[in-house]
């Protein structure tokens, strides 16, 4: 049994955490600390059963409270060399990290941990680097991308593999083009290094997703420039036309709050 909880997602804050028989990953700790020091606690966990972390890149959002939290409670912080490198230089991210608990990745290189089974892949984005992670527990498989600039052969595969998939909708093209941004936000966000329109995201799932998938949800939405009812209605509609997805079907699709945490979902 996987368990997963989103305790934020989006541009104000993001971190996920799986556990699998009392051990934990979270991957992103863009939230403050004390959120989730509360968190961890209103869902009755122990931090004790947070025995790693691990980061998609070195954008505030995913690191502020990384160093902090691997230096509070001693947990190693795993993550690509250069996104290491990108953690030492954001001055947003309030304590570094402790040379003792860095941990090196290498994109598509699968290290176990416990019952984990972990392979970051490389995620096109205008950070130092990015990663996306495939893990798997006890043949569970469990894939999460975000921040994704454009898809890759290598992001289908590995949602293709996946029962259950965090992935990024980031914003609606017409509620960008026509909302209060600058023009060069506009043209970064949607750029080839920056975010997931709602219909990249729904195009990517519905060419990607395999009949074994259970549960979609999607992350990272953008405050001004998405409404998660649309983003849910576009991936909605591209998979029914797809043949994948019906009302009240076999795959579930939700949308991850920004600020709220999710239900603790036990995914088998
Ligand atoms: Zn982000
Ligand atoms: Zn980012």
């Amino acid at each position: 049994m996987l368990r997963f909880i989103c305790f934020g997602s989006g541009s104000s804050g993001n971190c996920y955490y799986l556990n699998a028989d009392g051990y934990g990953l979270l991957i992103d700790l863009g939230i403050g600390l004390r959120s989730l020091k509360k968190y961890i606690r209103n869902y009755g966990l122990s931090f004790g059963e947070i025995n790693a972390i691990f980061v998609t890149h070195d954008h505030t959002d995913h690191v502020k409270s990384v160093g902090a939290f691997s230096g509070e409670f001693n947990i190693p912080v795993y993550a690509l060399q250069s996104v290491h490198e990108g953690m030492q230089r954001n001055y947003f991210m309030s304590k570094k990290i402790i040379p003792d608990n860095k941990r090196i990745l290498n994109p598509d290189t699968t290290i176990l941990l416990e019952k984990f089974k972990i392979t970051p892949f490389n995620v096109p984005h205008d950070s130092s680097a990015n990663c996306g992670y495939f893990i798997e527990v006890d043949g569970i498989t469990f894939c999460l991308v975000t921040d994704m600039g454009h898809v890759t052969d290598d992001i289908r595969l590995y949602i293709e593999k996946s029962r259950y998939v965090v992935v990024e909708a980031n914003y609606d093209a017409m509620m960008l083009k026509n909302g209060p941004y600058p023009a060069f936000l506009k043209r970064r966000i949607m750029g080839r290094e920056g975010h997931m329109d709602n219909l990249d995201t729904a195009e990517l799932l519905s060419t990607s997703l395999s009949a074994e998938t259970r549960h979609v949800w999607l992350c990272h939405l953008s405050e001004e420039n998405n409404h998660p009812e649309l983003a849910r209605k576009t991936v909605e509609t591209a998979l029914f036309d797809a043949g994948k997805w019906i009302p009240g079907g076999f795959l579930k699709i939700d949308v991850l709050k920004r600020k709220v945490p999710s239900l603790l979902y036990e995914l088998d």
